[in-house]
């Protein structure tokens, strides 16, 4: 597979950002207390799903400490556990996810996290983005967890032409060589977060403004006024 232009991109970010972290497992307020084993992962990004990353560290914080193992979340008291999570937003239809997907990994699964994207997307509130953020971050697996960042700038950059974040996936997947696919999600979010914010892109101080289509479309809007 030819060098890909998201491959360069992440040659240049994976310096400047290093250790890019999953939602909910952000350093902001000290070390996480959980581990980043499936389990957790699965559960911290449906926690993360329509909400900031700091909200859903508080929520993913406050819920591991008082609930930490798929047996105790199966079991709780559901008013309980939105209260736990509340930080995070939409409390009782995460609650209620939350509580089916442990019963689900326990009825279906062994009480263990499926790691093929078929069974992961069977589970309540877990989508492609989900499924693929627990095979990467969770299993170590090469997979591309496209979020709305990964989506925007994939497209900012000229690497894909797409509609959906599902469908950037794809073109991504047969476009960028597999072992930089956990890469992706890893710098874009970060890059995303600090530099190519939504809407207001910061292209001028952008380590890649050279390899980005609207980078290099707004220094000539800028040059030519
Ligand atoms: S040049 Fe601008 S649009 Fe392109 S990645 Fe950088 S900040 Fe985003």
């Amino acid at each position: 597979m030819a060098e890909s232009k998201m491959s360069l991109v992440l040659d240049r970010l994976a310096p400047i950002y290093k250790e890019g972290v999953f939602p909910g497992r952000s350093d902001q307020s000290g070390p996480p207390s959980w581990p980043d084993d499936p389990f957790h992962v699965l559960i911290a990004t449906v926690l993360s799903q329509r909400t900031r990353d700091e909200n859903t560290r508080r929520a993913a914080d406050k819920l591991f400490q008082a609930l930490p193992d798929i047996v105790s979340m199966a079991q709780a008291d559901p008013l309980a556990m939105e209260d736990l999570i509340r930080p995070a937003g939409f409390p009782r239809q995460k609650a209620v996810a939350i509580q089916r997907i442990c019963q689900e990994i326990l009825d279906s699964f062994h009480g263990e996290v499926p790691s093929d994207i078929d069974s992961l997307l069977r589970l309540p509130m877990v989508g492609r983005k989900t499924a693929n953020c627990v095979l990467a971050y969770g299993f170590g697996m090469d997979a591309i967890c496209v979020d709305t960042h990964v989506h925007r700038i994939s497209n900012l950059l000229g690497e894909v032409s797409t509609r959906s974040p599902d469908e950037t996936e794809m073109a991504l997947r047969a476009k960028v060589p597999q072992s930089r696919w956990r890469d992706i999600n890893r710098y874009l979010v970060r890059h995303g977060q600090v530099l190519c914010l939504p809407g207001r892109e910061r292209c001028q101080e952008c380590p890649v403004q050279d390899l980005c289509d609207h980078g290099m479309q707004a220094k000539v809007s800028s040059g030519s006024k």
